[in-house]
């Protein structure tokens, strides 16, 4: 029987463990499109599967990976043939679905959407799943009316992948950009994908007061905790906040205060799960938007036996900006 190469997560007594490994074709899992993974991520979620620091992981064995970019190979799905190049990104694969760490996916047609012209599969994956929700959170404060004209916006956790990608695509639309980072020795690279301002993380993380000093127009958060509750309190009258992560943890210890004495907005963001016309309109807006030169000085590649490793950095808040993963 004919086995591909992936990084398989499995649980034992200890917990799971993940390694590289030949995997069964015939395991796959049920879907009507398989595709040749060539380029897959490291997010952070990825981070927490194959450490198994947060429970992600909710079948095994499990193949890990939430991204992917590649080629179909078969197709009983009428809007897809051999030959075309797809990206998929979460629907539950790496938690649920065996994911794309793996030389062949096989997964519902739905899911995928057509890598648009002018993307390479491997810059696909330099954008990820952390570029396209940095981009859900970019639509969702322009939907809110947020222009440039309105303020400054903040992104918190700057130097990580979504916050990176946030970063670049804010200034690329005129905004004035507050990058807000724990890594005082990456205010040189926040500067050049477009920050205007760098500041301490540590501003946002102390006791949370209902209301602040109104600092920003809006924001996209990638941190939450009282990072979030703070974001909140500090931002201006009438202005929105998206928020997309939990890099210091899920709660959100603040109060009722901006969103009935200001009219701030808390605009939720899911990437996993986000209907199918969404992921296309993200798609398209980053291929035109996205300036390809940031995107390569944000991007480090790795293979399928560095995964491990890069998900244990990721995990520890070491990695800058987006990993890519060069499968087979
Ligand atoms: P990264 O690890 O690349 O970035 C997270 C960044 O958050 C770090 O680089 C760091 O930025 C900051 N950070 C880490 N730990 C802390 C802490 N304890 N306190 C304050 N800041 C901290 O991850 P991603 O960019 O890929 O993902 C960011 C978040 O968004 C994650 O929580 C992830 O799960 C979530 N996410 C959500 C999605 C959705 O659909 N809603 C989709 C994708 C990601 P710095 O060093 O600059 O301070």
């Amino acid at each position: 029987m004919p086995t591909f190469k992936a990084i398989v997560i499995t649980k034992g007594e200890g917990g799971t463990s993940a390694a590289l490994t030949d995997f069964d074709e015939q395991d796959l899992m049920e879907g009507d499109v398989t595709f040749r993974v060539e380029w897959s991520t490291v997010n952070y979620k990825d981070g927490l599967a194959v450490t198994g620091k947060a429970p992600v992981v909710r079948r095994f064995p499990m193949i890990a990976g939430i991204d992917g970019a590649g080629t179909v190979e078969a197709s009983g799905h009428p809007d897809w043939k051999p030959g075309d190049k797809v990206i998929l990104n979460g629907w539950g694969c790496g938690e649920t679905h065996l994911g794309t760490y793996a030389e062949r996916a096989r997964v519902k047609g739905d899911w995928l959407v057509p890598l648009p012209d002018g993307l390479t599969a491997r810059d696909a994956m330099a954008i990820g799943t952390a570029g396209y929700t940095a981009m859900l959170a970019v639509m969702a404060l322009e939907h809110k009316g947020i222009k440039p004209d309105a303020g400054p916006v903040l992104v918190t956790g700057a130097a990580g992948g979504v916050g990176s990608i946030a970063v670049a695509l804010l200034s690329g639309l005129g905004f004035t950009v507050i990058a807000s980072t724990g890594r005082p020795q990456e205010a040189g690279y926040l500067e050049e994908l477009g920050a205007n301002q760098v500041i301490d993380r540590a501003e946002l993380g102390g006791q949370v007061r209902p209301l602040a000093k109104e600092r920003w127009a809006a924001a996209v958060d990638c941190v939450g905790s009282s990072t979030l509750a703070n974001v909140l309190s500090m931002t201006r009258y009438g202005g929105s906040v998206a928020a997309c992560g939990l890099a210091a943890g899920m709660d959100l210890p603040g109060s009722v205060a901006p969103f009935i004495l200001r009219g701030v907005s808390l605009l939720g963001i899911d990437s996993v799960m986000a209907p199918s016309y969404l992921r296309k309109q993200a798609w398209n807006r980053l291929q035109a938007g996205l300036d390809r030169q940031k995107l390569a000085r944000i991007t480090s590649e790795t293979n399928l036996a560095g995964v491990i490793e890069a998900g244990r950095r990721i995990v520890d808040g070491q990695i800058r900006g987006r990993v890519v993963v060069k499968i087979g």
